[in-house]
């Protein structure tokens, strides 16, 4: 049975309805954990042992003396010592296993197209399976408030609109699996076989690949020790540990300018630096952003390196206009320089554009009976409102599809 105490909260003098991660910098598998719940947008405070002394007797005490990082303790009281993903999902009470091996129409990825389409599918009574390796809602899920989406006229957040999004599946009878990722796509004769991580596989006759895109990284010395400890790519979901310190968020798009501001709810300072001679935000977010007087905006700099081991020290840049190499002082880095699709899973199996997003046709991939949808998808534009509809036209066509196979 798994061991419990009396919720720890008072420790620190935390809210108790939180879940404690008892970490170092250093630990792996603290940094996979954390990965964990910031994927599954589940909050948690995080209590760095090696800066408080009671908390290293705390995780010793806790471990029958032996020092067990990370060490999570759980509102209900329940302790798990360096908890596996698995065991972590379970704890969590997310489905990782599917009900049944055979299903009408697989779906990889649980964002706005993915559920999109599911719902439509399963609405019409086909057995409707979506994998997603993550939390449901993809990258939507994530955005601090969907304000263009229509028919929320006074804006949606990410977390209830992903929230909103998986129980309408759901409704529909919709299996949604979580935690799982999808490795490998197989043929066999009429059915594929849709493999997962932890092992497992799934036959369908039609699979639509929704499975979106990621932040693309600097790709500087320093930056993949420091991701999770001070590099993040997500304010909404580590915005909260920078309160009271200074920020530099990297990227002069739309999403750069509007992490920014939301970062100002927590940040003395938030500047932003751009790797152009102009942003390319729009007009209306330049114009917060100038208004705000803990703001400021770097025009033509190149990020060089990342200082530190287990924390931030400083960060190198370059002015590109005077040639001039800069030390520059920052808590923590946001990171928000554009989308790299997620296709390794097709790649070298279907014709991808030249930036790696996968071809169509009418939503059909070069394999027959593979779809792809929303932002993963060549030419699509996006947007939360486009891959919802993208979702919505490939269940159509899967529709019309699996009727031509007899399906
Ligand atoms: C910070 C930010 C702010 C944004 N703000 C807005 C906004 O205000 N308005 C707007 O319209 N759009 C906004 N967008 C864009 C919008 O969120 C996306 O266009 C939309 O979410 C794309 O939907 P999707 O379903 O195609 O892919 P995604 O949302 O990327 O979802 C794909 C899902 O697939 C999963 N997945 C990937 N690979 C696998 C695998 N191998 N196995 C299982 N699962 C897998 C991922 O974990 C993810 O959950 C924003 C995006 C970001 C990042």
């Amino acid at each position: 049975m798994a061991q419990k105490i009396t919720p720890n909260s008072n420790l620190f003098n935390l809210n108790p309805s939180t879940i404690v991660v008892y970490s170092t910098v250093w630990c792996p598998d603290c940094k996979r954990a954390k990965k964990f719940f910031g994927e599954h947008r589940v909050q948690y405070e995080n209590i760095d042992i090696e800066e408080h002394s009671e908390g290293v007797a705390f995780v010793e005490g806790l471990n029958k003396g032996m020092r067990i990082i990370p060490t999570i303790v759980f509102p209900d009281g329940e302790i798990l010592a360096e908890p596996s993903n698995a065991k972590l999902a379970e704890k969590l009470g997310l489905q990782t296993k599917a009900n049944r091996e055979y299903y009408d129409v697989i779906i990889i990825g649980g964002g706005p197209a993915g559920l999109t389409a599911a719902l439509y599918l399963a609405r019409e009574g086909m057995d409707t399976l979506v994998i997603e390796k993550a939390g449901l809602g993809g990258q939507a899920g994530i955005t601090q408030i969907l304000d263009n989406f229509p028919g929320f006229d006074e804006g949606i957040t990410g977390a209830d609109f992903a929230e909103r999004l998986g129980r309408q599946a759901r409704k529909f009878g919709v299996e949604l699996l979580q935690a799982q990722e999808v490795t490998e796509i197989e043929e066999d004769g009429q059915y594929h076989i849709v493999h997962t991580s932890s092992g497992n596989h799934y036959h369908s006759k039609a699979v639509l690949l929704t499975s979106g895109a990621r932040y693309r990284r600097m790709e500087v010395p320093g930056e993949e020790e420091l991701i999770g400890i001070n590099v993040h790519f997500c304010a909404t979901c580590d915005g909260a540990f920078y309160k009271g310190k200074n920020v530099l968020v990297v990227g002069g798009g739309n999403s750069g300018f509007e992490e920014g501001l939301f970062l100002t709810k927590f940040a003395t300072q938030v500047d932003i630096l751009v790797n152009s001679p102009e942003p390319k935000a729009s007009k209306i977010l330049q114009d917060k952003v100038a208004e705000k007087e803990n703001m400021k905006v770097l025009l033509n700099h190149n990020i060089m390196e990342l200082r530190g081991k287990n924390n931030l020290e400083s960060v190198l840049a370059v002015d590109k206009n005077t040639g001039e190499n800069k030390t520059l002082n920052y808590d923590g880095v946001f990171v928000f320089i554009g989308l790299t699709p997620n296709n390794d899973l097709l790649n070298g199996q279907v014709e991808f554009d030249p930036w790696g997003f996968v071809k169509t046709e009418h939503m059909m991939t070069s394999i027959p009976g593979i779809f792809a949808a929303g932002d993963v998808r060549a030419g699509s534009t996006k947007q939360a409102a486009s891959a919802a509809g993208e979702g919505a036209s490939a269940a159509l066509a899967i529709r019309e599809y699996l009727k031509t196979i007899g399906g």
